[in-house]
């Protein structure tokens, strides 16, 4: 595995390998590796010539300092992780090389109600970042396919939306990757670092929730289905910021269901004080 520090170095080395007709593909990640972002570097593997992976805590993203303060770093076992799973680049570059002073922040992306909605309201001005360090690390890295996690439903939105903006989706396509899981259901997360061994028992509630709306999905009213939902998490101690049910191509709240409409749950909630996401495809 090769380690790059300095975009313009990679950027260079890669135009060398596109030049050799080199397929690229990319994962980019904040780091505190799992197997749900190896799950992503094994996708890439088998459809591209070359994977990159990017670790970059980016601070624009982060709506809350002392989340950012308190994000998990395990660079030296991440390492580990990629060079034993075959990860030919990886792109490790300090905060100055994405944000030369200055510029954090300065471009406006239209992702109209998008941002409004969910992680959007919860969030103010997360997903404004997460579109300026995505652009900023496709302009560098300019792969074929970009791979993604569904665990971040409206990420995964957000940015094929950026894709549609920036005029990159012509040449750069969105891969999505299933949600990997614990055993007892959890999503893996980074996240889930910081919480305690009880915590994380007590984690698998968020599942268990949106399992709970998939399992007892009949046509009609679905208000009482996320309030049961609602009711489980607040009941183990959870602060939840929202469990909703939605139209799983727009992400609009879905209040009734004919039976057909594809749907989605998605659920935030604080465990302490970590905050976790997830959701699940219902039908
Ligand atoms: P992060 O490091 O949390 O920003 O995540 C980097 C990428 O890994 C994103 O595309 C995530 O959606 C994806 N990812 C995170 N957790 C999982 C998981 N449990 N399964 C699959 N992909 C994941």
């Amino acid at each position: 595995m090769i380690l790059f520090k300095r975009a313009a170095e990679l950027r260079n080395y890669l135009e060398k390998q596109r030049k050799k007709g080199k397929k690229t593909g990319f994962a980019p990640t904040m780091g505190a590796l799992h197997e749900g972002h190896i799950s992503l570097l094994e996708a890439s593997k088998k459809e591209n010539d070359l994977s990159v992976v990017s670790i970059f805590v980016n601070p624009t993203q982060f709506n809350d300092p002392a989340d950012y303060a308190k994000y998990p770093i395990t660079i030296e076992k991440d390492i580990s992780l990629l060079e034993a799973a075959g990860c030919d680049i990886l792109f490790l570059p300090p905060v100055e090389e994405m944000y030369p002073s200055g510029q954090m922040l300065k471009k406006k992306y239209e992702l109209g109600y998008l941002e409004t909605l969910l992680e959007g309201s919860f969030r103010p001005g997360h997903f404004q970042g997460v579109c300026q360090i995505v652009h900023r690390l496709l302009e560098i890295v300019l792969p074929d396919n970009l791979y993604m996690g569904q665990k971040d439903y409206q990420q995964c939105m957000v940015v094929k939306k950026l894709l549609e903006l920036t005029g990159l989706g012509q040449t750069v396509h969105l891969q999505i990757s299933p949600t990997l899981r614990e055993k007892s259901g959890l999503a893996m997360s980074s996240r889930n670092m910081r919480l305690s061994e009880a915590e994380r028992n007590a984690a698998v509630a968020i599942y268990q929730a949106l399992d709970h709306i998939r399992e007892n999905l009949k046509p009609g009213s679905l208000k009482e289905l996320q309030q049961q939902a609602t009711a489980q998490l607040t009941g183990k101690g959870f602060r939840v910021d929202y469990v909703a049910i939605a139209d799983a191509g727009t992400l609009y709240p879905a209040e009734d269901w004919d039976g057909r409409q594809k749907l989605v749950a998605l659920a935030a909630a604080f465990l302490g004080e970590v905050r976790l996401i997830d959701n699940l495809l219902l039908n």
